[in-house]
């Protein structure tokens, strides 16, 4: 059989469709809701990657940087650094905002797409 295509084909064909249809539609209701991620890099590694649509607080770096995400805000509210310049600096929210505490080497991005093909660049 070389012309026409086969069931398998087409099943195939509508199962993409359908694949990157609903991926198509998650991205647009992630991006309405407005539910970002930031991402947590330690010394240009990332230490990892939190949801600003869930409250939480975590503890950077072992301990040096505390980072308080409230209200789809992240916050360093404590550090050990002796600038305290991230301390001082205004809660983020929108995407490519950062709070970067250069002493201890963290940074803290908005980031609303999820792949890090950027992230894989710049290093
Ligand atoms: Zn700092």
């Amino acid at each position: 059989m070389k012309t026409g295509l086969k069931k398998n084909d087409v099943l195939l064909i509508i199962i993409i469709l359908a694949v990157a249809g609903s991926a198509y539609w998650l991205h647009e209701k992630i991006g309405t809701k407005g539910a970002n991620c930031i991402t947590v890099k330690v010394n240009g590694r990332i230490e990892g990657v939190y949801s600003l649509g869930e409250d939480q607080e975590i503890e950077i770096n072992g301990g040096t940087n505390h980072l308080v995400i409230k209200n789809g805000r992240a916050d360093m509210t404590e550090a050990d650094c002796p600038d305290k310049l991230c301390v001082n600096q205004k809660a983020v929210s929108k995407n490519r905002e950062s709070i970067i505490c250069l002493p201890n080497k963290v940074i803290v991005e908005v980031d609303s797409s999820e792949n890090s093909e950027f992230d894989a660049v710049s290093n």
